[in-house]
């Protein structure tokens, strides 16, 4: 093993305080990316008692795994979090950390960076390593062209979009070794301070991590057209998803915009209904793993990019379909 070559995973939690879908893909590609470099694959979670989240991911196939256990580190908060995550980069000196493309990555992230006076590539979609170096792929330009990124600083710091790997499973094994960390922080230190934490009511599964998205477009016709959405979301165990018109026309919240302003998702099977297929709504879903359209136009743009499409109107496609599935699925 190659010490020099180790990779860090950081794992985030969800405010169930278990391990977040993205951050369990993060394992899946730090296995390989330590597997091609012949290195270390070193997993850190930072929380509040995160005992129970440790011992899941302790058998997902890391090395070892660090903790910061800490009633400071119970919610993200980047006077807390940035310290106790250089911490651990000061222990585990990695030559790569990857982390998911979330929120509170967004703000960690490049301040880690800063702090560690190194670069950053954020969401990316791959990797690819030879003789030559480690280069991370990412889309550009709306997802019309993959570009290829490498760097001159040590660590790679890397964002991973959701849905680019499959979730590292827990294996019946004896588990990695265990490393609690300790780390200085205290509230006096902290220049901010949240007076509130207001949580977003969610009905069914999350769009960020759902495995299957059904998703709206201008074609959907309007909010009642969007009931009959989710009641095909409802037998799918879907989230409801759209294109930015049916939020403009406050058909939906906006948390439901898929695309280049909205969310970038990356599920196992993404039903595009009434979408037209602009360039600014694939950069946000042309990810997913199965594309299914339903449009009257033939010629419609998503076409191009579904695996399984219907010509036809949706207001007769949708109820069948939705009526069939039920049928069918226990
Ligand atoms: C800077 C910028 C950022 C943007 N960001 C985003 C973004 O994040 N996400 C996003 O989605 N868009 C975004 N847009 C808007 C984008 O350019 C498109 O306008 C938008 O995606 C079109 O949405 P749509 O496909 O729902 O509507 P339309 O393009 O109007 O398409 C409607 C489709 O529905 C079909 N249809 C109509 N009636 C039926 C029916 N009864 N049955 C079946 N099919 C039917 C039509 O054939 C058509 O293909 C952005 C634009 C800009 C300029």
């Amino acid at each position: 093993m190659n010490r020099d070559s180790a990779v860090l995973v950081f794992l985030e939690l969800g405010s169930d305080n278990a391990v977040l879908p993205v951050s369990l893909e993060c394992i899946t590609a730090g296995r390989k990316l330590a597997d091609a470099l012949q290195g270390w694959l070193f997993g850190l979670i930072m929380g509040s008692s995160v005992g129970g989240a440790a011992d899941h991911a302790r058998h997902c196939g890391l090395d070892r795994l660090y903790t910061l256990d800490c009633p400071l580190l119970g919610v993200y908060h980047p006077e807390t979090y940035c310290p106790a995550f250089l911490r651990a980069c000061d222990e585990t000196n990695p030559h790569f950390i990857l982390m998911g493309d979330t929120l509170a990555s967004a703000d960690l992230a490049p301040r880690a960076a800063f702090a560690l006076d190194t670069g950053l590539i954020t969401d990316c979609v791959g990797f690819e390593a030879d003789r030559s170096g480690v280069c991370f792929i990412k889309p550009v330009y709306s997802s019309n062209v993959m570009a290829a990124y490498t760097m001159k600083t040590k660590p790679y710091l890397v964002t991973i979009r959701s849905g680019t790997e499959d979730p590292a499973q827990r294996q019946h094994d004896k588990g990695a070794e265990v490393v609690a960390l300790a780390v200085e922080i205290g509230e006096s230190t902290l220049m901010v301070e949240v007076l509130e934490r207001v949580l977003d009511e969610q009905e069914g599964p999350r769009l960020t991590s759902s495995s299957i998205i059904v998703s709206g477009g201008r074609g959907v016709g309007g909010p009642e057209g969007f009931a009959v959405l989710r009641e095909l979301a409802r037998v799918l165990n879907a989230a409801v998803g759209a294109s930015r018109p049916p939020v403009d026309l406050g058909w939906v919240p906006p948390k439901a915009q898929v695309g280049q302003t909205g969310e970038k998702v990356g599920p196992s099977v993404y039903v595009a209904i009434g979408i037209s297929g602009a360039t600014q709504h694939l950069a946000g879903m042309s990810a997913s793993r199965t594309i299914v359209a339903i449009n009257k136009d033939p010629a419609a743009n998503i076409f191009k990019v579904a695996d399984y499409g219907v010509v036809g109107n949706q207001e007769q496609v949708v109820p069948a379909f939705t009526e069939v599935l039920k049928e069918i699925l226990p």
